[in-house]
């Protein structure tokens, strides 16, 4: 039996008639998008670096101000495949505060992933907790803008040089996100962004690999298909991560949109900040100085003691009234059995700790003023011990 009121008379606010998502994909209208298939048709060209593919190719690469731009199956083969297009050994240092995609992709280019702590400000690695992890077999680091909030990019940038490492950035977060001015995709070796549905922007399945690295960028084109070199023959054993027509043609289709949906997302954002920031135990980062955000994700942190409830409590309670709310990133990447043994000597307690508070709210265009203030209403009811 649910009560309608609380003793402070409060009531209780009404369930969503279907479950609201953590996120949902930007599709384009139908009718365009089947005009353009038509284009395909009529070509009769499905893969292999079409026109299709070509027009995405050059309109990110522009967009995101990236020197060279190369697109993919998927953002993980896209990261394996620059990992290995580098000619690394031994080591990776990355964070544990990401999705299993990162150490993956590591794992994938026959390499060891080592974890090192996150900054309680960015939620990123912390420059100093990478210079400690560093070791003789230590050749790269790979540091995740995580929900779009940027790394620490000159201190990561001054302990890669001093060490003679590899950077590279997981950007599946942080489609369109800039510093200071600077896009993103200028920071470090090489820059991945995922094109997958639950990004901000999509192909369904897809990624993006931008450097500044003429010679890497060439290995990088090869080895997306198969190693093959421009006489036909192949140089190096490669991978197959090209993008589809059908994928490079749905990118086309949502780009046009990402803007207004960055703007709907913004005002969902200021619903939710003004709404939910006076309340105790509910913490939301401020933004942070000089940068864009990409709007990719909402998350706040739940402070048990002052809300009253924990991260989890509040989760499932809030699935009763059909909001699904995410606990991402948990568990940490260095807890799950396949990174076990890598994470054994790691000393990792920022990540340990924000692992527990950490959730996103739903965090898409489609949602009006009116649902995020439910959303809102119903964590507050939450709060007050309403269920
Ligand atoms: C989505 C995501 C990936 C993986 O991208 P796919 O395109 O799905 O392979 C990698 N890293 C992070 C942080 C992600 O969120």
């Amino acid at each position: 039996m649910v009560s309608e009121f609380l003793a402070s008379g409060v009531r209780r606010p009404q369930p969503f008639g279907s479950p609201v998502l953590y996120t949902r994909p930007l599709l384009p209208d139908l009718e365009s998008l089947q005009g353009h298939l038509e284009d395909v048709w009529r070509a009769q060209y499905l893969t292999n670096g079409g026109q299709k593919a070509q027009e995405l190719e050059k309109r990110l690469r522009a967009l995101l101000g990236a020197q060279h731009l190369s697109l993919h199956a998927n953002g993980t083969l896209a990261l394996a495949l620059a990992l290995r297009a580098m000619n690394l050994s031994g080591e990776v240092i990355t964070t544990p505060f990401t999705f299993a995609a990162t150490p993956n992709s590591i794992v994938l280019a026959g390499l060891t992933p080592v974890f090192a702590d996150i900054d309680p400000d960015s939620f990123n690695l912390d420059p100093a907790a990478v210079e400690a992890a560093i070791t003789p077999e230590t050749s790269a680091i790979l540091a995740v803008h995580v929900f779009g909030r940027v790394c620490d990019v000159e201190g990561l940038q001054r302990v890669a040089d001093k060490h003679g490492l590899k950077l590279l950035y997981d950007a599946a977060h942080a489609f369109g996100a800039e510093i200071d001015g600077r896009p993103i995709s200028s920071f470090g070796d090489a820059v991945m962004y995922s094109l997958h549905a639950t990004k901000l922007f999509h192909t369904a399945e897809g990624g993006a690999l931008a450097t500044w690295d003429a010679d890497l960028h060439a290995r990088i084109e090869r080895s997306r298909n198969f190693g093959f070199g421009p006489d036909g023959l192949v140089e190096a054993a490669g991978m197959n991560s090209k993008m589809s027509e059908l994928n490079a043609l749905l990118g086309l289709e949502v780009l046009p949109l990402v803007e207004e949906e960055r703007r709907k997302r913004t005002n969902v954002a200021a619903i939710y900040r003004s709404r939910l920031s006076q309340a105790p135990g509910v913490f939301i980062p401020e933004p942070q100085d000089g940068v864009v955000d990409s709007r990719q994700y909402f998350p706040i942190f739940i402070r048990e003691a002052e809300f009253g409830l924990s991260r989890d409590a509040l989760v499932d309670a809030m699935a009763e009234f059909n909001v699904i709310a995410r606990r991402y990133f948990y568990p940490l990447c260095s807890e799950f059995p396949a990174y076990a043994a890598n994470a054994a000597g790691s000393h990792l307690p920022v990540a340990r700790h924000v692992v527990q508070e950490v959730m996103c709210l739903p965090y898409f265009g489609g949602l009006s003023d009116d649902d995020a203030q439910r959303i809102c209403d119903i964590i507050l009811f939450i709060h007050q011990g309403g269920r």
